[in-house]
């Protein structure tokens, strides 16, 4: 598998923003049983990101996260419950669904829910192009097939059924269904999780070629830090609905900053087998995110804490190397102001 060249991540930093999240929280009623008052879960408590053209960026951390919540909410197939979304600096509620839908995809982790069982792959990825009132009806399916046999599909399986199909070529259908419109963003959700090993590399090249012809920005969600330090040019962490740093890719993976990236990077397995499983210091224990720990939300996992990590919240605090939210990482002072108290 080629790696990302680093001038690929260097021009798209001087790029200006395409799509931005404005402190995004999405937050959920959970009924706690009968004669119990609802609770509230934070699925997403106050994510900022920036997503630049041509960027792939990454967005990792464990199950329950909110990684996926921000994905649904970056689709508009999740309102927030507060903050917002701007596409081009123009708010996406202002913009509308459809519109948004023309410029912004998925790819989603399991293609066999997605696609409907009893349609043939050329009408399934062409009904985009009907939804959006594109061509006549041969048109629609010639450029189905063209987009099928882009992605790896022969023309031969254009009236084949999802069932038909194997699981990486039912998520070739679901490339090519996202990319049918032409979009400028796709936002892939864990898309290779459900794939055999031997199929996952192949769909990651796939998407790397695509977004390569057809200047692609990306949006790719996964818990496989192998795959994310392959594929994206920025990562974003997240930690009980928050980013906890930020960085590019290469700074990232050679010098984590935040206590719980540091763990998460320690868990991937070597390669080599002689040195076993790497203990994490993480332990099993993901809090409740129903009741989420006071001050700083990784402090009863974390092996740096200090007195203050169960009072204070740290901030995300940007800086040459990212940003981070972690009192061993505080504010700069910035020249000339007073110190603080
Ligand atoms: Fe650990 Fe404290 Fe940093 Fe939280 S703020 S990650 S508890 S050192």
């Amino acid at each position: 598998m080629s790696r990302t060249p680093d001038h690929a991540t260097r021009a798209s930093a001087l790029a200006p923003p395409l799509l931005q999240a404005h402190a995004l929280t999405c937050t959920f009623s959970i009924s706690a049983g009968f004669f119990r008052s609802r609770r509230s879960l934070h699925a997403v408590n106050g994510v900022d990101l920036v997503l630049r053209q041509g960027e792939v960026l990454g967005i990792v951390g464990e199950s329950g996260c909110g990684k996926s919540t921000v994905a649904r909410m970056l689709l508009g197939l999740q309102l927030p419950s507060s903050g917002h979304i701007t596409l081009d600096g123009q708010d996406v509620r202002q913009l509308g669904r459809r519109a948004v839908a023309r410029r912004v995809q998925p790819v989603f982790q399991d293609p066999y829910s997605s696609l409907n069982p009893r349609r043939g792959i050329a009408s399934i990825v062409s009904l985009p192009l009907e939804v959006h009132g594109v061509g006549t009806k041969p048109e629609r399916r010639q450029q189905a097939v063209a987009m099928l046999e882009r992605v790896g599909l022969p023309a031969r399986y254009a009236d084949h059924t999802p069932g038909q199909l194997s699981g990486g070529q039912r998520q070739r259908v679901a490339i090519a269904r996202a990319l049918v419109m032409q979009p400028e963003i796709v936002i892939c959700d864990e898309p290779t999780s459900a794939l055999d090993v031997s199929v996952q590399a192949q769909i990651l090249n796939l998407l790397m070629d695509l977004r390569r012809d057809f200047g692609l920005t990306y949006v790719f969600i996964s818990h496989n830090l192998a795959v994310v330090e392959h594929i994206a040019t920025r990562v974003a962490v997240m930690y009980l609905g928050k980013v906890v740093e930020q960085a590019e890719t290469a700074t990232l993976f050679r010098a984590p900053r935040h206590p719980y990236t540091q763990a998460l990077l320690a868990s991937v397995l070597t390669p080599d087998p002689g040195l076993g499983i790497p203990d994490t210091g993480l332990g099993l224990a993901f809090p409740d995110p129903l009741n989420p720990p006071p001050g700083c939300p990784f402090h009863p996992r974390c092996a740096q804490r200090m007195t203050r990590c169960s009072k204070q919240p740290p901030v995300l605090t940007p800086g040459p190397q990212g940003s981070v939210a972690c009192h061993l990482h505080p504010t700069p002072l910035v020249p000339g102001a007073a110190p603080a108290a």
